[in-house]
């Protein structure tokens, strides 16, 4: 598979190093569950640099939105957030359905505003390597299964030269939406 042509490990690296440059600090000070918020003292801007970097890195789209926001749009308002902004019980489950017991925990009834404060190297790891993970079999412009990395520049067909078509990390959370839905998933709302 095309996406193994990057490992974890490798995304990681890149992770930390995006996050350090973007915050100016050492590469050291970044471990896999530091909070970008927290521990990090990462503003909204800096979410925004450490989300290019990352792009130009990878010749990826990172996520515009966040995925409880992905919930509302998809399963209707109200799903993943009541109305005083805090989360439902359909947000714990679906969380959790998504980011596994090795994620961060959310509780129903905490407030939304608390969630970007959960964001850490990890998740950054994980939309990265989903995205990278949507590199199709063959190139679509040549038809060969050509795809290669040359040390630090994105997957590219060894064939004729093409970028790797990867899905928008955007359409990557609906994807996982619209499949969690058809496999049963309760999205119901909290009653
Ligand atoms: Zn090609």
């Amino acid at each position: 598979m095309a996406e193994s042509l990057i490992s974890p490990d490798q995304i990681y690296r890149e992770v930390q190093k995006a996050i350090a440059d973007a915050l100016q600090i050492s590469e050291q000070k970044v471990e896999p569950d530091s909070s970008l918020i927290r521990d990090l003292a990462a503003e909204s801007l800096d979410f925004i640099d450490i989300n290019f970097r990352l792009e130009q890195r990878f010749n990826v789209e990172m996520p515009r939105k966040y995925f409880l926001e992905h919930v509302e749009e998809l399963f209707g308002e109200g799903t993943a957030i009541d109305e005083s902004g805090r989360l439902t019980e359909a947000a714990v489950t679906i969380w959790n359905a998504r980011l596994g017991s090795a994620g961060p925990r959310v509780h129903a009834g905490m407030p939304l505003d608390d969630v970007p404060a959960l964001v850490t190297p990890r998740t950054l790891v994980m939309i990265v390597g989903e995205i990278l993970a949507t590199c199709p079999a063959t190139c679509p412009s040549c038809g060969k299964a050509a795809w290669a990395v040359a040390d630090g520049s994105p997957i590219t067909c060894g064939g004729c030269g093409a970028h790797a078509p990867l899905l928008a990390g955007d359409d990557v959370i609906r994807r996982w939406l619209e499949d969690f839905r058809a496999r049963g998933g309760s999205v119901s709302r909290a009653s």
